[in-house]
């Protein structure tokens, strides 16, 4: 405690993993974090999870980028292999800032000017600020002169937002996770809450505890299943056939709410027409659920005084998984389960703030605020306000953009230059090997970032950028909340803020930014953004959000409060109304097969975040979770004729990683599940590249392996 003299001071903030948003308080000895306490946030209440609680010391780590690297004259750039972030030596060499500016800014110009902006591409990131994403996508519109910006939003909720800005107008929430206090029944589907949004999968026990029934719908039985009233564990790929048996189910037995369909929603004539040979007793051939159990849980739905609906990426990570949320917008719609206390959708957003990052503008086909690109009206708003040419045509999304970067040299759209602000798609992207390639074919890379991740192994410059405790600024979790993060720490060596950073680049490419003010002028900048999502946060200036911490938007005056229950009138479509879409039952792109006979999902685990650049270097974390896994159930293990522990290769069309095999009965048989967190064993070295042809978000949730006991030695 500060009064006994054993910290030197204790920092405000919110914690930098996931979407839940909890606050947190930073402890700080010597420019060190020694210990991080949970505060009393509207999203978490005092509680945190393992990563929040021990997740803090990647920042100290030794291998932290400390100076600029430029890549050393003739050494080739190898997507084959993996980096050695302790090894950089070989390939690197260190220099002064000025002159890693001058090359990384001049490298983009050059292209730029003798190719065309349609040739660079940025990926912005969900784990910095809302100024940081604000400030990455219009210098990539401004400075690069093309709307190729893009972040791992793409690679996890794309298809969700599709849906939903089709369906409500709106690509957020309804309402926040903790309202499920108010609901009588939620519906948990395609997510892990318990590994993925630990402190959200609280609030849900807790509403179980006081008679809340919960629905889990996953091909995975996962732990939240010991609290829910029923599991529906359905077969792999058939979200679609499970929801569309729900919807028929509801409008057969008559149990839609009329006066909801006849004055809030549209299209539902097409709706019935797309459900009607989807009977439960249909799908359940398909989905592998009960007929019985789908009647249940659909009646249960309907007719329960509110119902909820929380879905994660085991719904959007499909190439139908725009197909998949229309059908949980239909669901909620149909029985007028949205608009209310506790009834409504909430995708649970994966980053801290990929909420934020998506409404800042970090979208190819998106200015802030999802205002179309080509909207004629939209586009001179930004011409003006930003008082540059923009271009008006969508930019491309990060699959594409790396398939673009593997074009042959003579293709006049091979993209040939990049930014990557703290992303790292050289673990990230599906079908790797060719996501690599691609990367290392670029003729100038320039990586922002803490460490030496797979991407920046790659780069020609490497700019040593700051970790969240040694910036300000702010996040909005997936509650629509904005929250305030404080600098803890200064950053070590010569490690810069990203906005400095990208003011930097930004005057090198003929921009004449400076933001004043402390951290990096982060208040101007977010008073800028601020002009730009002026329908969203008006209500909230800097000095307000500085004092109050947390505010949920919208929050359109000063006086407003704030939202958390939206749609409560009318939904903010053309016509007021939502839109019910039906969803067809359709394949994924890669079905197992006497080949492949194993259905492969990729996906998180409590211990590690994402790519695992920052928690495989947290000490806590990476001890309780050292070695990548393979989950399977204890059937397929005897088949393969191994006992948990032994390691096993796991082979897909695109390539092959050897791993240590786990006993998970929860884990369907013929399926396997892996995290893709660990360097050594990439699992998206496996993944299948085709996209949903809406949201072009990948299939991660789903392609063809098959398994074999790795060769002794
Ligand atoms: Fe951090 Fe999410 Fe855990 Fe909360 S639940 S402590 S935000 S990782």
């Amino acid at each position: 405690l500060v009064g006994d003299q054993r910290v030197d001071k204790t920092v405000d903030s919110v914690c930098p993993y996931c979407g839940v948003g909890c606050l947190i308080q930073y402890q700080v000895k010597d420019n060190t974090i020694v210990a991080v306490q949970g505060r009393d946030g509207p999203a978490n209440a005092g509680r945190l999870c393992v990563k929040g609680r021990f997740g803090f010391d990647y920042v100290h780590h030794r291998q932290r980028l400390t100076k600029p690297l430029i890549r050393k004259p003739g050494v080739p750039k190898d997507g084959s292999i993996d980096a050695r972030p302790g090894d950089w030596q070989a390939v690197f060499r260190e220099a002064s800032w000025d002159e890693a500016l001058d090359l990384a800014a001049g490298g983009l110009k050059a292209l730029r000017d003798a190719h065309g902006p349609q040739t660079l591409a940025g990926f912005g990131s969900a784990k910095g600020s809302n100024e940081e994403a604000y400030l990455f996508q219009k210098l990539v519109r401004t400075g690069f002169g093309s709307n190729n910006v893009d972040h791992c939003t793409r690679l996890c909720h794309a298809s969700s937002v599709t849906a939903l800005l089709e369906g409500v107008g709106s690509g957020a929430v309804s309402n926040p996770v903790n309202d499920v206090q108010h609901a009588g029944l939620i519906l948990v589907i395609g997510s892990n809450p318990t590994a993925n949004h630990p402190v959200a999968a609280t609030w849900m026990k807790n509403a179980a505890a006081r008679g809340t029934k919960i629905v889990l719908a996953d091909p995975r039985r996962t732990e939240l299943s010991r609290h829910a009233w029923r599991t529906l564990q359905f077969q792999p790929d058939t979200d679609v056939a499970l929801l569309n048996a729900l919807i028929h189910t509801v409008i057969d037995e008559g149990l839609t709410d009329p006066a909801f369909l006849r004055d809030r929603a549209s299209n539902f004539a097409a709706l019935k027409e797309g459900v009607a040979a989807c009977s439960p007793e249909a799908m359940a051939a398909v989905c592998g659920v009960p007929a019985a159990t789908l009647r249940e849980v659909a009646r249960a739905f309907a007719t329960s005084k509110a119902s909820m609906i929380l879905w994660g990426m085991g719904v959007s990570q499909h190439v139908h998984g725009t197909d998949n949320a229309r059908c949980l917008i239909a669901l909620s719609a149909i029985t007028g389960q949205i608009g209310k206390p506790g009834s409504g959708l909430h995708p649970l957003r994966g980053q801290n703030n990929v909420q934020g990052a998506s409404d800042a503008g970090l979208i190819p086909m998106m200015f802030p605020n999802y205002q179309r690109v080509d909207n004629p009206q939209v586009h001179a708003w930004f011409e003006d306000f930003w008082g540059q040419p923009l271009s008006a045509q969508p930019g491309l999304t990060v699959v594409e953009t790396l398939h673009k970067a593997a074009a042959p040299d003579n293709d006049p759209a091979k993209v040939r230059g990049m930014l990557v602000m703290g992303e790292n798609p050289a673990m990230s992207d599906p079908d790797l090997n060719h996501a690599r390639a691609g990367l290392a074919s670029l003729q100038h890379l320039v990586v922002q970032d803490l460490f030496m991740t797979e991407t920046a192994w790659l780069a020609d410059v490497v700019l040593p950028a700051s970790g969240w405790p040694e910036k300000a600024g702010t996040v909005t979790n997936t509650d629509r909340m904005l929250q305030m993060g404080r600098r803890a720490l200064d950053a070590p060596g010569e490690a810069k803020q990203d906005l400095w950073i990208l003011q930097q680049l930004a005057q090198r490419l003929g921009l004449a930014w400076h933001y004043p003010g402390p951290d990096s002028g982060v208040a101007a900048v977010y008073e800028e953004m601020r002009q730009a999502l002026h329908g969203v946060i008006a209500g909230v200036p800097w000095a307000r959000l500085d004092a109050a911490g947390s505010i949920t938007y919208p929050c359109l005056s000063e006086a407003d409060p704030g939202q958390p229950i939206v749609f409560t009138e009318r939904f903010p479509t053309a016509d007021g109304r939502v839109k019910l879409v039906p969803a067809a039952v359709t394949a994924g792109a890669e079905p197992p097969d006497a080949d492949y006979p194993f259905a492969l999902i990729t996906g998180r685990q409590l211990e590690h975040w994402h790519t695992g650049s920052m928690t495989r270097r947290a000490e806590v974390l990476d001890a309780l979770e050292p070695v990548p896994t393979a989950s399977l159930h204890g059937s397929d293990l005897a088949a393969l004729g191994l006992q948990p522990g032994e390691l096993l290769t796991v082979e897909s069309r695109r390539g092959r990683i050897q791993l240590q095999a786990r006993r998970d009965d929860g884990t369907p048989p013929g399926t396997v599940f892996i995290p893709f967190a660990y360097a050594e064993a990439a699992a998206n070295r496996l993944t299948h590249p085709a996209l949903d042809p809406a949201a072009k978000i990948p299939g991660f949730k789903f392609c063809a392996v098959r398994l074999a006991p790795a060769a002794p030695g």
